[in-house]
C-alpha cells in the first residue's frame, strides 16, 4: 500500500514537470508537435488504401441508392421545383404588386393617397 502511494506521487510530479516544461519551452513543445505530424503523416500512408476503398465504398453505395430510387427521387425533384416556381412567382408578384403601390397618387386638394386609375378623391370627392 506505502508502495504504491509513493509510486503514484512520483508519477504524478513527473507529470505535473513535464507540463510545466512543456508550456515553458517552445522548442520542446515544437519538437512534440512534428513528432505528432510526422506519425499522423506515417498512418496516413500505411491506409492509403483503406481510405481509398473507403471511398470507393461510400460512392458505390451512393450509386446503389440512387439506381435504386431513380423513380422515387426524380418525383421528388418534380415537386421541389413546382414548390420553388411557386414561391419565386409569389415573390414576383409582390415585387411587382409593391412597385405599383408605390405609384400610387396624393389628391391636389387634401393630400391624401388615392389609387392613380381613380378619377375622384375617395376622401374628399374631387376631381383630379
Ligand atoms: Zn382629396
Amino acid at each position: 500500500m506505502h508502495v504504491v502511494f509513493i509510486i503514484v506521487s512520483i508519477v504524478a510530479i513527473l507529470l505535473i514537470i513535464s507540463t510545466i516544461v512543456l508550456m515553458v519551452s517552445p522548442k520542446l513543445r515544437g519538437k512534440m508537435l512534428s513528432k505528432q505530424f510526422e506519425s499522423m503523416r506515417y498512418m496516413l500512408d500505411e491506409s492509403k488504401n483503406d481510405i481509398a476503398k473507403l471511398g470507393n465504398t461510400s460512392i458505390n453505395i451512393k450509386k446503389q441508392i440512387l439506381d435504386d430510387n431513380e423513380e422515387t427521387l426524380t418525383e421528388i425533384a418534380k415537386k421541389e421545383a413546382k414548390i420553388k416556381s411557386f414561391g419565386i412567382k409569389n415573390a414576383a408578384k409582390a415585387v411587382k404588386e409593391g412597385l405599383t403601390e408605390s405609384d400610387s397618387i396624393y389628391c391636389k386638394y387634401c393630400g391624401s393617397e388615392i389609387d392613380s386609375d381613380s378619377k375622384y378623391c375617395k376622401k374628399c370627392g374631387k376631381e383630379q
